[in-house]
């Protein structure tokens, strides 16, 4: 096996996984160069097995032990493609798959480019980014998506994947769509040295008046997201999460009107690209369900935050699970719209 292989067995996934969920795999691979993927996918124990791509396990649950091997990409390798300039207005950054998202925003701030200042303190790796096609404060990583390159195990080629083949939609992608179809070894991104600044979402601008801020740049608003994160979202370190841990319904407009009408406080959003569609705050029905703060042993709902499933020590992956149906039942009942898990569930079906 080639010296970029490292295979742990038995691997305890409870320091991998940001919901600090016991669970062990029966082999875990950490490659440090995706040359050795396919050696890898050819050896004993791996040949032929549903893969488990795993990054910074901040966007799945653990439902008991994981059946699949595991594979974590290690590379960590951040480079300035192309500069702007030549009819291009863009920089195009590469990132391999084990960079840490947030540290490749700070790094692209730094190099004077904007994009993905509202994507700050996302946790989780560059190769995750585009598997949801993660999404904060009117910003999606679509927006700047140049290439995703991926070892396709069927094929046994590494494709460059534009973003039309990436099929992006709001918290999805081919990639979430089909799990097992590809392994994102690397991102481009393509960065302007300056964009609109996006704004819009409550809070923001208020964030950055209190800061002092009178004329934005994409530094400051970096610097107002991590603040208003760091108030408001729970710290993995300290109370396990996966973030959000439901997607906000994306429902028909009648729908959506009548929901209003009986319920005037209700957030209702514009759909992005789906005129007919609206987007609901689920956060908005969870709380008026009154979930916010709940807890049933150490699986619960955030004080701070209705959509945030939180591990208060001990949960297991199947009492989360057992929460977030129950939450997802009670808001199905009050107002007929059904709630769908954001993370990734191994081990159980929704
Ligand atoms: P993992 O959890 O390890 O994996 C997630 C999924 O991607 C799994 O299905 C996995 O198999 C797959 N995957 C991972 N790497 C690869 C790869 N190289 N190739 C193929 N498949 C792969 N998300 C948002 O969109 N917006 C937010 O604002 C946001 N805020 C968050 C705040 C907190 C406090 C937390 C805990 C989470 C938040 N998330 C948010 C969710 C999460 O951080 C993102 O989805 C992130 O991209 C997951 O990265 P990861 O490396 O941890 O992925
Ligand atoms: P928020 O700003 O309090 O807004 C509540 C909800 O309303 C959000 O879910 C957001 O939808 C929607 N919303 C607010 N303003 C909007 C606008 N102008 N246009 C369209 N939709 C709007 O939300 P928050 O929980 O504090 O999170 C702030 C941002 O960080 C959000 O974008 C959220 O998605 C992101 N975030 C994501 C996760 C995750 O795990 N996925 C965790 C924490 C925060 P959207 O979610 O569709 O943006």
């Amino acid at each position: 096996m080639s010296s970029a292989v490292r295979i742990l067995r038995d691997a305890p996934l409870r320091q991998r996984n940001t919901f600090g969920v016991a669970a062990r795999a029966p082999l875990l691979a950490e490659v440090a160069d995706p040359a050795a993927l396919p050696e890898l996918l050819e050896a004993p124990g791996f040949r032929g097995c549903p893969l488990l791509l795993l990054g910074g396990g901040s966007n799945l649950l653990f439902v008991g032990d994981v059946e699949h091997p595991v594979i974590a990409l290690s590379r960590r390798e951040v480079t300035v493609v192309t500069q702007a300039g030549g009819g291009s207005d863009a920089t195009i950054v590469r990132a391999d798959a084990g960079v840490s998202w947030h540290e490749l925003v700070m790094q692209t701030l730094a190099l004077g480019l904007a994009g993905l200042e509202n994507l700050a303190l996302i946790p989780g790796t560059v190769g995750a980014a585009p598997i949801q096609n993660i999404g904060a404060y009117g910003v999606e990583v679509r927006q700047f998506v140049h290439a995703v390159e991926a070892y396709e195990p069927v094929t046994g080629l590494l494709q460059r994947l534009d973003p039309a083949a990436c099929e992006f939609g709001y918290r999805d992608s081919v990639f979430k769509r089909q799990p097992d179809r590809y392994i994102v070894t690397a991102v481009e991104f393509a960065l302007p040295r300056a964009g609109a600044l996006m704004l819009d979402y409550a809070g923001l601008a208020d964030e950055l008046l209190a800061m002092g801020v009178d004329a934005p740049t994409p530094g400051s608003v970096a610097a107002a997201v991590i603040a208003i994160r760091r108030r408001k979202l729970p710290d993995p370190a300290v109370l396990g999460n996966a973030g959000s841990f439901f997607k906000n319904p994306v429902v028909p407009a009648a729908l959506a009107a009548s929901l209003a009408a009986r319920h005037p406080s209700l957030p209702v959003f514009r759909a992005a690209d789906q005129p007919a569609l609206r987007k609901l705050s689920a956060a908005w029905m969870i709380d008026s369900c009154g979930w916010k703060g709940h807890r049933d042993g150490d699986a619960g709902i955030a004080a701070a935050h209705a959509l945030v499933l939180v591990n208060h020590g001990g949960a297991t992956g199947q009492q989360l699970l057992d929460l977030a149906r129950r939450v997802a039942g009670s808001v199905r009942d009050r107002f007929g719209v059904a709630l769908e898990p954001e993370p990734r569930v191994f081990g159980a079906s929704w």
